[in-house]
């Protein structure tokens, strides 16, 4: 976010404690008389650099924003309060502002969305004191930018948002907990591909790929249990066939916090080696996002809550969210597994890819797909069909699943 600051001390501070994220602390925090702080007015002006949003509010409010977009909106989060707003208030059009939504999100945050035609940056944002008649204001100016800064701006704000929340309004890292009460073990779904009637790629000694990816996968889950602190749930445990959607369903039905899919690959130019990792194409997933919303026995498990009575475009965010920071994560992992074996195995070029793969839609589930090797190359054929090897494979990637735990833990302090 590009804040244009302005000569007063105060506003500087504020805007900047924003920009880093911590303007949450700048404020006291309200407190909980049974009222709710009460916002009496939202007041919209078009100016000629801007939009300028006012709202006033019977309290000095925290308040965090952050953007979307396809399409644009910018989102402002409060603590819940009662709106209590005239008519005038009403959502319509103004400049670049094609309309605003506001409520209740969830118990504990209030939401105003605001829904634009084009780009907006928030160009500033600040409290105002009482002055004269006029209480606590909160004032929001959105200029006109382009959609590579707004796009930036918004990753870079939601980044700030996951960072600086507790996990309350994103998806439980386990939709479905362990049943063993007290059970605090990591839960990692390992799903070794294809299987049974599939037996995916076919080595050039005619080893199949769904035989030694389960191999893999299962010298990976006695590394991490072997290791305590972990349980490692399989997709499959023998040579079956497992439906793609239903391999998701497993991992989510054990309470997973992390998916990896485990391949070997085969294509004709057999000098072609390497490990690489694959994430989900951010444009595959919007698709998944959009029938899930519809999807109301999934829902709440995405935020851990039942939403279904929001307004559908709420339930959207809440949706984005879910899915951006399950992509934030995943793409954290990929690289951690990447930097991680780079020392140990062969790379293939460009290691870290992205691409549609549906087993990696799990909207709450960190997923990454890690194509092991080459079975038309001779010598990644012969390292996978190794037990050592294999144990080294499991090795390295269980060291990265322990470093992406870990760098997960000093996030959240
Ligand atoms: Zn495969």
């Amino acid at each position: 976010m590009r804040v244009v600051l302005t000569p007063r001390s105060t506003i500087c501070v504020l805007v900047v404690l924003m920009t880093m994220g911590l303007f949450g602390l700048a404020h006291p925090v309200f407190a909980q008389t049974g009222k709710d702080p009460v916002i009496s007015n939202l007041r919209v002006g078009q100016h000629p650099d801007k939009v300028r949003l006012v709202l006033d509010m019977s309290n000095d409010l925290s308040f965090t924003i952050f953007q979307l977009p396809d399409p644009y909106r910018i989102v402002l989060d409060l603590p819940q309060v009662s709106f209590e707003l005239p008519k005038t208030a009403r959502t319509r059009s103004v400049g670049s502002v094609a309309g605003w939504r506001y409520g209740l999100f969830e118990p504990g945050t209030s939401r105003l969305v605001i829904d634009a035609k084009a780009p907006l940056k928030v160009a500033a944002a600040f409290v105002l004191p009482p002055s004269g008649e006029q209480g606590h204001r909160l004032v929001l100016d959105l200029a006109p930018t382009d959609r590579d800064e707004f796009i930036v701006a918004s990753a870079a704000s939601i980044e700030r948002r996951m960072a600086n929340r507790t996990p309350r309004v994103t998806p439980t890292p386990s939709p479905n907990p362990p049943a063993v009460p007290g059970d605090n073990r990591r839960v990692v779904a390992i799903d070794p591909g294809h299987g049974g009637v599939d037996p995916g790629a076919i080595g050039l000694s005619k080893v199949y790929e769904k035989d030694l990816v389960l191999k893999v996968a299962k010298a990976l889950k006695a590394e991490l249990e072997s290791r305590g602190g972990y349980k490692v749930v399989l997709t499959r445990e023998s040579d079956v066939y497992i439906q793609l959607r239903e391999r998701i369903a497993i991992a989510r039905r054990a309470g997973a916090e992390m998916f990896i899919s485990l391949h070997a690959d085969s294509i004709d130019d057999t000098s072609l080696r390497g490990l690489s990792v694959y994430t989900l194409s951010e444009n595959a997933s919007d698709e998944e996002a959009a029938s899930l919303a519809t999807s109301e026995n999934k829902s709440d498990i995405i935020a851990g809550m039942d939403f279904s009575t929001e307004e559908p475009v709420v339930t959207d965010i809440l949706i984005d969210l879910a899915q951006r920071r399950t992509m934030n994560l995943s793409t954290r992992l990929a690289n951690t597994v990447v930097e991680e074996m780079g020392p140990r195995v062969r790379l293939l070029n460009r290691p870290r890819r992205s691409a549609g793969f549906a087993v990696l839609k799990a909207p709450d589930v960190p997923s990454i797909l890690v194509e092991l090797g080459f079975l038309s190359n001779s010598q990644d054929e012969k390292t996978l069909r190794d037990a050592t090897k294999r144990e080294q494979l499991a090795t390295g990637l269980a060291d990265s699943i322990d470093r992406f735990f870990l760098g997960m833990q000093s996030a959240r302090r």
